[in-house]
C-alpha cells in the first residue's frame, strides 16, 4: 500500500469529490432527523500544501489554487470553497481539508461519522484531528469491511434511517477495486437502502471504465447520476485526466445544485479539449 494522498490533496479530482460531498451533506441537513456518514476511505484528514509531498506534484496549483481567485461562483462551488477557506488564515490557502474533516464542519450536533483507514499512520493522524470532536468515530480498518460490519448503523439506541458512505479508494490496483466496490455495494444497498452511496473514480481512458460503470447502473438502487470532469481528453493511460462520481440514491435535485457547477469547473481546471458529464445512468421513479 504506497498511496499517500498528500502528494494530490486539493487537485482537481478532490475539488469535484468535495463539492460532491458538501453538497450531499447540505441536502441531507435540510431534515432535522439525525444522519449517519461512513467515510470508508478516509485519509489523514488535512493537508499541509507546503509540505514536500505537496509541493513535489503541484497538483493543487492546478486545483483548488485556480478556483480560490474566482468571482461569483455557482452556490455548490461557493460552499465548497467557503469551507476551504474556513481552516486558513483570511486570503491565505496554507491546509487543504480531506474528506472527513470537511464533512465533519458540515455536520450538525446531532449527525454521527464513522472514518476508516487503513494505512496506521495516516489512521493516528486522523484520530488526533478528531481526540475532541465526540460526534467523530475514527476506525484503523478496511473500509469495505467496515460497509459491512456497520450498516444499516445504529449508536447506542439511535437507528440512522438516512445518511451517506463515501467511497474513495486509492485504486492502486484498478482491476481488483472495482469488483470490490460493485460487489460491497450490492450488500450495503440491501442492508441500508435509503442511504446515499458516493462513490469515486478516476478517469484515465474512458472506455476502460464502461464495464464498471454497466454494473453499477445494474445495481439494485433507486437512481444513479454521474459527474464527471475531465480536465483534458483522455489520450493517456498513465495520467489522471479527470474524474468522476456515481451517486446512487442522491438527494433531491442534487443534479440541479450540480449543474451550473461543472461548466465553471471546466472553464478554471480544465486544459484545451476539457470536458463534463452530468448524467442520469437510472432515474429516480
Ligand atoms: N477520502 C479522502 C479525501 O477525500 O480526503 C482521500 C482518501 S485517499 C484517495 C484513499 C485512502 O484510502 C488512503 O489514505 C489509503 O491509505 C486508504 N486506504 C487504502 N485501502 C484502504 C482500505 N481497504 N480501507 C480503508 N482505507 C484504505
Amino acid at each position: 500500500m504506497n498511496y499517500r494522498h498528500a502528494f494530490h490533496a486539493g487537485n482537481h479530482a478532490d475539488v469535484l469529490k468535495h463539492i460532491v460531498l458538501l453538497a450531499i451533506i447540505e441536502a441531507l441537513k435540510l431534515k432535522d432527523s439525525p444522519f449517519f456518514v461512513l467515510d470508508t476511505h478516509a485519509g489523514r484528514g488535512n493537508y499541509l500544501l507546503a509540505s514536500g509531498e505537496s509541493r513535489k506534484t503541484a497538483e493543487a496549483e492546478q486545483g483548488i489554487f485556480r478556483l480560490m481567485g474566482e468571482a461569483s461562483m455557482p452556490d455548490v462551488i461557493e460552499h465548497y470553497l467557503r469551507a476551504v477557506q474556513a481552516g486558513n488564515p483570511v486570503g491565505a490557502l496554507v491546509a487543504y481539508p480531506g474528506s472527513p474533516l470537511l464533512a465533519a464542519q458540515s455536520m450538525r450536533a446531532q449527525d454521527r461519522l464513522a472514518a476508516c483507514e487503513l494505512q496506521p499512520d495516516e489512521a493516528q493522524a486522523l484520530k488526533s484531528l478528531f481526540a475532541h470532536d465526540s460526534r467523530v468515530a475514527v476506525h484503523a480498518r478496511d473500509g469495505y469491511s467496515a460497509m459491512k460490519a456497520m450498516l444499516p448503523p445504529r449508536i447506542g439506541d439511535t437507528r440512522y434511517g438516512r445518511g451517506l458512505v463515501l467511497i474513495d479508494p486509492p485504486y492502486e490496483a484498478q482491476d481488483a477495486e472495482y469488483p470490490q466496490i460493485i460487489s460491497h455495494l450490492r450488500e450495503a444497498l440491501g442492508r441500508w437502502p435509503n442511504a446515499c452511496y458516493a462513490v469515486w473514480y478516476p478517469i484515465k481512458l474512458r472506455r476502460s471504465l464502461q464495464p464498471f460503470l454497466r454494473k453499477a447502473a445494474a445495481l439494485p438502487a433507486k437512481s444513479l447520476l454521474l459527474a464527471e470532469l475531465q480536465v483534458r481528453p483522455d489520450d493517456s493511460p498513465l495520467r489522471l485526466n479527470g474524474s468522476g462520481m456515481l451517486m446512487f440514491n442522491p438527494p433531491w435535485q442534487l443534479d440541479k445544485a450540480l449543474a451550473p457547477a461543472l461548466p465553471v469547473l471546466k472553464k478554471a481546471l480544465g486544459e484545451a479539449g476539457a470536458t463534463t458529464r452530468l448524467e442520469w445512468l437510472s432515474l429516480p421513479e
